[in-house]
């Protein structure tokens, strides 16, 4: 028996089957889709079986022994994979790697023993514990009778090691799963009549076109998505959801745990590989049905899928940009849908514009929930223009804001703080005018590169050095805005002494649990104001939250990049949707430098449709998505001299072989300069261009034995 293996060597070098031979002993084991061991030059290497054949006439070397007995890379991930090479133009041993927890990919395979775990058991419940973290280890027994030795001691190994010497803890072995979903109290909600037609048009679906749900904030999507998943299962069917970063949306699983129990399994970044490793495995052995995660649960090894449902399919975190396969989860979310004949649902309250643009065409099949649940208004939101008040103070919470924070405290409600971090401070303004310096070539804001002190375009490479006083009023007051959660609590305490300001962003959160820890106790209104990040933006549904403000609405305006106004205005939507979702009406305090901003008056007014078509008529005349395909090219090396004259050479040899795309640069990125490897990109637009990939693919191949250069292709780049 002769077997063709890919090894796990991402290169486009090896990137392709060798044959080996198979000892009698192992033919049995062998099938294709599992992992081998096999003699590769020098090394010792893993690789998938992917072909069995009788015989081969070249002499063959043995293969060393078969990895694990499972079917790793089953007959749709097989095909899925080769669609992804084609598509994205990666390597196919990548396009399998990313389908893959870590703990099945080369090398790190053996360290992750599956086979038994350490809890801990609290033997004496009634020890409160000496100091913090022996409480904080204790807490987490409150819910549960055994706790994972590996989340005890991520809080203190000191604390856990004197509670066993105690006799409080007690150690067990066990062979187990990690991660436990257990179903409690839960009143399933009677749907209202637009949720129930959206519930029936997606399970009575027969044509297979992707459906879009545009449904405001506070809609009840959730409910939607639920509904339709606890359809698919009666169906004897298992289900996809995808969440853009499922450690910010703790809500969303803790939902659907209480609902459906150990028949989910979570798949995201906090997981520790072993936990990763565990429920991949109970999905492909049929043990989970529903399977919650980012973006890269999209490849969940579920059988018979009965719905795929992308939650906020706007986020740009569902495309992997920053390395191969660069993919985007709604193509493949669509490609797996027709796999499994699964009607597939993108939800938002603000769908990306590539997608209403499909909607309005017909390709997707649009579903709207116009109205929150409760009948609620949205909540009014208020512009406040930080042109008067920043020239009146300095500091970054304004008077409305304030006054406003100490009527919601006082009526004993809460108020979020968001702080826009997004493109934070790479682009300079004027402290006395707000000015912000822009490309005279392209509707598009300079970005400032602080290691030569340049002003940069990354559309057209327009470069000036950064001007001493402000070109417009002549103040010397430029400067690249920089103010972080910390500097304004601190305003806070100061400002409102008596308010408990609960500050969340990625210091406070990194610790495993604090994220969720912190959720509850705001909940729990140990807080009056949740003051964050991104962090803060999404998914949350607190009911005593009255007042959202936001402290810098313009920072991600400012990004230099096409999509600026789009994430803009999407994610103030989200911010100001996470006011007034109960009984009691909400406010929004937006603070902006450009309050006559089209995309600002927009989430003042709620009107998607509105921006949406303001927007889709400039994006026309831009010639951006969804008007145009972009194709991004990224050209890099040690050499900036010989990898900026092969990125000219790359243009021409493009200019040559494509006949409908425009070619722009080559330009130096953002951050040239990279671990001493310098960057150019080329930016492709293109309508319809059929001979594309295969252009590409042999620049590519060109290339591939060539170590000085490096070239990157990213297909609809979510920015650059
Ligand atoms: P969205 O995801 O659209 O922002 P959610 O799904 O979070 O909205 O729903 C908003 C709130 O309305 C939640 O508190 C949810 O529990 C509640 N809700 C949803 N559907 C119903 C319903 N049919 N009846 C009563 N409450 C509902
Ligand atoms: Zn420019």
């Amino acid at each position: 028996m002769v077997v063709g293996v890919l090894v796990q060597i991402a290169s486009q070098n090896v990137d392709r089957i060798f044959d080996y031979l198979v000892p009698k002993e192992l033919e049995d084991s062998i099938r294709i889709g599992i992992r081998v061991l096999v003699p590769f030059g020098k090394q010792t290497i893993e690789g998938f079986v992917l072909e069995i054949k009788d015989t081969s006439s070249m002499e063959l070397k043995e293969i060393y022994s078969v990895v694990d007995y499972d079917i790793i890379l089953n007959d749709e991930l097989l095909l899925l994979g080769k669609e992804i090479q084609r598509d994205t133009l990666s390597t196919l041993i990548s396009a399998y790697q990313v389908m893959l927890p870590k703990a099945l990919k080369a090398k790190v395979g053996a360290k992750v023993n599956k086979k038994f775990h350490t809890f801990y058991r609290l033997i004496d419940k009634d020890y409160v514990g000496s100091n913090v973290p022996q409480k904080e280890v204790l807490s987490l027994f409150q819910q549960r009778d055994e706790v994972p030795r590996k989340e005890l001691i991520s809080i203190s190994s000191s604390a856990v090691s004197t509670l066993e010497k105690k006799g409080i803890l007690k150690s067990i072995q066990k062979e187990d799963y990690r991660m436990k979903y257990e179903v409690s109290q839960y009143t399933k909600k009677v749907l209202t009549s637009s949720q129930q037609k959206v519930v029936d048009a997606v399970i009575h679906d027969t044509s297979n076109n992707p459906f879009l749900l545009y449904g405001v904030t506070g809609s009840g999507k959730t409910e939607v998505y639920m509904h339709i998943i606890e359809h698919v299962l009666k169906e004897g069917k298992t289900a996809i959801l995808l969440v853009p970063e499922i450690s910010l949306t703790p809500q969303m699983v803790e939902q659907f745990s209480n609902r459906f129990g150990n028949q989910i399994a979570a798949l995201h970044s906090a997981l520790s590989e072993g936990e990763k490793y565990d429920e991949w495995r109970r999905i492909a052995r049929g043990e989970a049905n529903i399977v919650i995660g980012a973006r890269s649960a999209i490849f969940a090894p579920l059988k018979n899928i009965g719905v795929i449902i992308m939650d906020e399919e706007h986020s740009d975190s569902y495309k992997q940009g920053d390395k191969n396969p660069r993919y985007h989860a709604r193509d493949i979310a669509i490609w797996r849908g027709k796999y499994h004949h699964a009607p597939v649902l993108f939800g938002s309250a603000t769908p990306s514009l590539e997608s209403m643009a499909r909607a309005q065409k017909g390709v997707y099949r649009l579903l709207t929930l116009e109205e929150r649940v409760n009948g609620k208004q949205l909540p009014e939101v208020q512009i406040i223009d930080m042109n008067h008040e920043a020239k009146n103070s300095s500091s970054h919470i304004t008077s409305q804001l304030l006054t406003e924070l100490h009527h919601c405290l006082d009526r004993g409600e809460q108020a979020i703080l968001f702080l826009n971090r997004r493109g934070f401070s790479t682009f300079i303004t004027c402290k006395n005018c707000a000015e912000v310096i822009k490309c005279p070539n392209c509707d598009i804001t300079l970005t400032y590169h602080k290691s030569n002190r340049m002003l940069r375009c990354h559309y057209c490479g327009y470069a000036t050095p950064l001007p001493k006083v402000c070109p417009n009023c002549g103040e010397d007051s430029l400067s690249d805005l920089g103010v972080g959660t910390e500097k304004i609590e601190e305003e806070l305490n100061h400002l409102i002494p008596t308010a408990r300001v609960l500050r969340m962003d990625v210091d406070t959160t990194s610790r495993k649990g604090a994220h969720k820890r912190m959720i509850e106790a705001f909940r729990n209104h140990e807080y009056d104001i949740l003051l964050g990040t991104q962090i803060v933006a999404k998914g949350l549904d607190f009911s005593l939250v009255t007042l959202v403000g936001v402290i810098n609405a313009d920072t991600s305006l400012n990004i230099p990049d096409f999509r600026s106004s789009e994430n803009t205005f999407s994610l103030l939507s989200q911010v100001a949707g996470r006011s007034g979702r109960s009984q009691k009406s909400g406010k929004v305090l937006i603070q902006t430098f450009n309050p006559d901003h089209y995309a600002i008056s927009y989430v003042r007014h709620h009107d998607y449709l509105g921006f949406y078509r303001e927007e889709m008529q400039i994006r026309r005349k831009l010639g951006y998505p969804p008007f145009y395909y972009l194709c991004y090219l990224k050209i890099s090396g040690k050499d900036s001299q010989y990898i900026f004259q092969e990125a000219l050479k790359i243009k021409r040899s493009l200019e040559r072989n494509l006949s409908y795309t425009a070619i722009l640069g080559p330009t130096s990125l953002a951050v040239f300069k990279v671990n001493n490897i310098y960057r150019y990109g080329i930016i492709l637009k293109y309508k319809k261009e059929d001979g594309l990939r295969d252009v590409l693919h042999k620049i590519q191949n060109h290339y591939k034995s060539n170590r000085k250069i490096q070239i990157d292709i990213d297909f609809n780049p979510s920015h650059f």
